[in-house]
């Protein structure tokens, strides 16, 4: 296991790391340091933090401010083309990290 964060270094051979686009701030991140937000077939919004449910899929960053860049823009909605009750909205920000408002 290596924690370095690839800062100029993308000369790691077999490791491809999936990236997503966060909806609040638009920068593509590795999928593992974003929270998946689905819809699933049954047309509920759910925050998937196994990256593994079935559905329509958008990501966001952990950070306080793409979540409030989320919400003003209305972007996890438009995302998933669905209405997201304040409920996810209360769950997103829950997943959010105290001290990890920036990086
Ligand atoms: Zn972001």
């Amino acid at each position: 296991m290596t924690r370095e964060r690839a800062g100029g270094m993308r000369i790691m051979k077999r490791r491809r790391v999936p990236l997503r686009t966060c909806i609040g701030c638009q920068e593509q991140k590795a999928k593992r340091e974003l929270i998946r937000i689905v819809r699933t077939p049954q047309g509920e919004i759910e925050i998937d933090p196994t990256g593994k449910k079935a559905g329509r899929g958008t990501y966001i960053c952990k950070k306080r401010s793409c979540l409030e860049a989320a919400m003003k823009g209305k972007r996890i909605e438009r995302s998933l083309n669905h209405p997201v009750s304040p409920a996810v909205y209360e769950d997103l920000a829950a997943q959010l990290p105290d001290d990890a408002d920036e990086e």
